[in-house]
């Protein structure tokens, strides 16, 4: 059998093919039938207020219960999903059991309002049934439209022909909020801030992480402090709100809202949990579980 094994390695073994490659084309090559099997399920993070602490809106952020490889992360397979087109279709999953779990919760805890967000890739905000496909979430689950969220990056909103996508409007005439995701590492066009019904920015990871209120590891000249001063200036002007993405320690929480952001989200306020632990957290009135 040692022939056969050689053999196999040769049948597999092509230099401009690496294995890291081809463990990414059968990923890919996986990816519809986990979608038809079911093996997709969601997570979601709490964004909470910085003033006092109350959770506001959950982020949906989609994983893979692999059968053999366990939870896969978005990084690894969102990225495929969106070459092979797939995304359409899982992320109109997404959006049907994001709005279904959030109508879940209103009913149980009407007065938290609590507001669920899901990401739209850009081959999927860019797509001609996109508005029909959030309108039929919306009422096949029932869930109002204000308590929906919908986040896209910089680049997803100027879609491919590089114009502000036009569906953009009508998403926001449905009632749904319009957020902008990692805001300020895409090439910002912000001639699209005046045109859009934007609702909130959510500032990026990498500008959170300069931010240590105790000073042990601040740069020098504060840059990612003044930075975050700075959009946080701008997004009020705009009457926007801001999240903080990536919050993770105490520090930074407290220095954000010394900046006046208005919500933050990262490990600190709670990494993101299955749904029935966000309900848990609505039962013991939005605390920390
Ligand atoms: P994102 O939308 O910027 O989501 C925030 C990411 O930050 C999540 O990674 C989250 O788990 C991670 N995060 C949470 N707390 C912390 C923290 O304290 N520090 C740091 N450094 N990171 C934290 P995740 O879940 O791996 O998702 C990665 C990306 O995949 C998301 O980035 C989003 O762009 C994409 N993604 C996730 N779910 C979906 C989906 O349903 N549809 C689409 N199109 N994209 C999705
Ligand atoms: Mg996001
Ligand atoms: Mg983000
Ligand atoms: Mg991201």
């Amino acid at each position: 059998w040692a022939k056969a094994e050689g053999r196999g390695r040769w049948a597999v073994y092509d230099p401009e093919r690496s294995a890291a490659d081809i463990a990414r084309s059968a990923l890919a090559a996986g990816l519809p039938a986990a979608l038809d099997r079911g093996e997709f399920v969601l997570h979601y993070q709490p964004i909470v207020s910085l003033l006092d602490g109350t959770m506001l809106a959950v982020e949906a952020l989609v994983r893979w219960q692999h059968p053999e490889l366990g939870l896969i992360g978005p990084d690894r397979f969102i990225g495929l999903a969106e070459e092979t087109g797939l995304i359409v279709r899982l992320g109109a999953w997404v959006l049907r059991q994001a709005c279904r779990d959030a109508e879940g919760w209103r009913r149980a805890y009407p007065e938290a309002r609590l507001v669920v967000s899901v990401n739209l890739a850009a081959r999927q905000a860019d797509d001609p049934a996109i508005v029909e496909t959030v309108a039929e979430a919306l009422t096949r689950t029932g869930l109002p439209a204000e308590l929906l969220q919908l986040e896209l990056t910089e680049s997803a909103v100027m879609g491919t022909a590089g114009e502000p996508l036009r569906s953009l409007r009508e998403l926001a005439d449905l009632g749904v909020r319009l957020a902008i995701d990692d805001f300020g590492t895409g090439y910002s066009n912000l001639a699209y801030l005046r045109r859009l019904p934007i609702h909130c920015l959510k500032l990026a990871g990498p500008f959170v992480e300069g931010i240590r209120a105790d000073g042990a590891d601040v740069a020098a000249d504060h840059r990612d402090e003044r930075i975050v001063d700075a959009l946080v200036r701008l997004a009020h002007a705009l009457e926007l709100w801001v999240t903080a993405e990536a919050v993770e320690t105490e520090a930074q929480a407290e220095r954000l809202r010394a900046l006046r952001c208005d919500t933050g989200q990262g490990r600190w306020f709670g990494a993101p949990v299955p749904a029935a632990q966000i309900r848990a957290r609505l039962a013991g009135g939005g605390e920390p579980a």
